[in-house]
């Protein structure tokens, strides 16, 4: 089969899209963590299945971190006006085939280590070192009205959740499944998005 032409994104082509990023790209290097980006990603759904989590909360665990690959996206998959903030651009090229929870996951998964760091003490000393190096350059621990503002997510306890395993997934010579475990998965919260904004 030949490489499928990703310069526009469908319900049909979308999982097989992400599935070429793990497969070319999956390699690169995870910003200062002992892991590859993908080793990452596939330990965040891998943590997420394993605590029974719905397959739309695996999928945001899975693809938290696309956004990394902007520059894999076809041009008009990232709206206009959106930088190369990673948490916003991967919720970009989601939004028009995962339903909101899993958007939410992604664009907020920085701002949740944010938000964590300003409401639990135990949180903070749970990060990796790169982890903290980040949080400064991302604006350090929310303040209170940031605290207040951000609770109000109706999506907040799955944000939270996909952080935590966000954060755990990183560790070396961990066993996961690969991609195509997930991908069928992927496809079915994808169908059943589409499905119900055509109804
Ligand atoms: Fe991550």
């Amino acid at each position: 089969m030949s490489k499928p032409d990703f310069s526009e994104l469908s319900p049909e082509n979308i999982v097989a899209f992400f599935g070429d990023i793990f497969e070319r790209r999956g390699a690169d290097s995870y910003l200062g963590e002992q892991v590859t980006m993908s080793e990452h990603m596939l330990q965040g759904a891998k943590l997420a299945e394993d605590a029974g989590a719905t397959e739309e909360i695996i999928a945001a665990a899975l693809l938290h971190d696309i956004g990394h690959y902007t520059n894999e996206f076809p041009e008009d998959a990232l709206e206009k006006g959106i930088d190369n903030l990673h948490d916003e651009a991967g919720a970009a090229v989601l939004a028009p085939f995962f339903p909101t929870v899993v958007t939410d996951c992604v664009r907020h998964h920085v701002a949740a280590k944010r938000y964590l760091c300003a409401t639990d003490d135990a949180y903070f000393g749970r990060l990796s070192a790169a982890s903290v190096h980040t949080l400064g350059l991302q604006g350090g621990p929310m303040d209170a009205q940031e605290v207040d503002a951000f609770a109000r997510n109706p999506n907040l306890e799955s944000i939270l959740q996909v952080r935590i395993w966000d954060d755990q997934g990183k560790v070396p010579g961990e066993v996961t499944p690969p991609f195509a475990h997930y991908a069928p998965m992927l496809q079915r919260v994808v169908d059943a998005h589409v499905e119900k904004e055509t109804a």
